[in-house]
């Protein structure tokens, strides 16, 4: 059977769940309808807008609470977040770290900042995020394990750490994942920026790793206008994370001593307070972005040659960005539907150009990357904002 591909039917269904504005639908807009102005408003009536207040332990108290760890460190962004928890898990300069191909640059540039290499992994179709029994054969062939860990046998650098993303709000198959960490001791740090409100087999993503990144920058779910935080349930990771983000400050009434070259990563009271008020409201944007993602799944189901990227099993996602994906062999016509839809004012755009392509990255160690090379000729993201979703009863 043949199908024939129309891309207006393609705009036809994006019409069809979007509202005709006249103007731009974004891709992702943050949503400021709870205590945001009265948050904000209380840092400046009294002052503590910067590196200290009461925002900012709330804050992270209660992202601590709602992610089901037992701590989370507030900081300026979610490239910040990876980088201590690189740090803290141990990354030294030369080492290796396992990174997706297929992500933000923020992940590679975290790994750059501890002077390690990054080492790029494949992706898993269904998931869109590392697939551990393709990473579990490829490390047969390439790692030895020693008392020091496990080295590359043909860099001979140590590969320290494997970092999963959660690709736009999707889970990646994390017990497995954690299973390949163990046989190949490796440390797990999850990159969940994107992940905040996703479950796995019903825990929060970014309980399985070491430490886990966060954002809550302007175009995520939930937004301080820039910020991040890094979730772990190691107590003395969690201090550690505290003082390296604080400048490593030796705490004492009027002295000013540092015992580290430490870093001033702390998030502001300001952003915090709009992280408290964002917090109060995700629920409700969650259920917003789920009635979003069902509708795309409704008209697309009817659209030959494309399919929308839906939750793994056993996963709830977040959806915080769809995504659609092309038929292999309509890939050529990415491009088309890119161009017809933001012609028409639905604001669209492909995948991230793969790492192992920008001139940076190019001469790094990398496996295999066809499905994740294969992805990035058939992705394209569709408008996903909470407002999109809300219908009269969340409006
Ligand atoms: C957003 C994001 C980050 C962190 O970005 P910041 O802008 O620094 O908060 C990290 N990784 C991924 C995959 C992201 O999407």
């Amino acid at each position: 059977m043949t199908t024939t591909f129309d891309k207006n039917l393609i705009l036809d269904a994006l019409r069809s769940v979007l509202p005709a504005t006249g103007g731009v639908v974004a891709l992702h807009e943050p949503n400021f309808s709870g205590n945001e102005w009265a948050y904000v408003k209380e840092c400046i009536d009294t002052g503590w807008v910067s590196s200290v207040g009461k925002f900012v332990d709330r804050f992270e108290r209660e992202l601590a609470a709602y992610t089901g760890v037992k701590r989370a460190v507030a900081v300026v962004n979610g490239t910040a977040a990876l980088h201590i928890s690189l740090l803290c898990a141990g990354v030294q300069p030369g080492d290796e770290v396992l990174i997706p191909a297929l992500t933000f640059i923020a992940t590679a540039n975290a790994v750059c900042y501890c002077g390690a290499v990054p080492h790029f992994i494949d992706t898993n179709e269904e998931t869109l995020g590392a697939d551990p029994q393709k990473l579990a054969a490829y490390l047969e062939r390439i790692a030895a394990i020693d008392a020091a860990g496990c080295r590359n046998r043909i860099t001979g650098r140590r590969i320290k750490v494997v970092v999963p993303m959660h690709t736009f709000g999707h889970p990646v198959d994390l017990d497995p994942l954690a299973e390949v960490c163990r046989r190949f001791s490796l440390v797990m740090i999850e990159d969940a920026a994107e992940s905040l409100g996703s479950l796995y087999k019903g825990r929060h993503t970014g309980q399985w790793g070491l430490l886990s990144a966060v954002s809550f920058n302007g175009n995520k779910t939930i937004t301080t206008g820039g910020g991040g935080a890094i979730l772990t349930d190691d107590e003395e990771l969690a201090t550690r994370a505290k003082h390296i983000t604080t400048t490593a400050k030796v705490p004492h009434p009027w002295e000013f001593n540092h015992n580290l070259v430490g870093y001033n990563y702390r998030m502001p009271n300001l952003n915090a307070a709009l992280g408290c008020a964002q917090l109060e409201q995700l629920p409700g944007f969650l259920l917003a972005k789920r009635k979003l993602a069902q509708r795309y799944q409704e008209v697309f189901a009817a659209v030959p040659g494309i399919r929308v990227v839906a939750e793994p099993p056993g996963c709830q996602s977040n959806y915080w960005l769809n995504a659609l994906l092309l038929d292999a062999e309509f890939s050529d016509q990415r491009d088309a539907v890119l161009q017809v839809s933001n012609d028409a004012g639905i604001m669209t755009r492909p995948a991230w150009t793969l790492m192992h392509r920008l001139p940076m990255f190019k001469e790094c160690p990398r496996m295999d990357l066809s499905v994740a090379e294969s992805l990035e000729r058939r992705l394209i993201n569709i408008p996903s904002s909470v407002v999109l979703g809300a219908g009269p009863d969340h409006a």
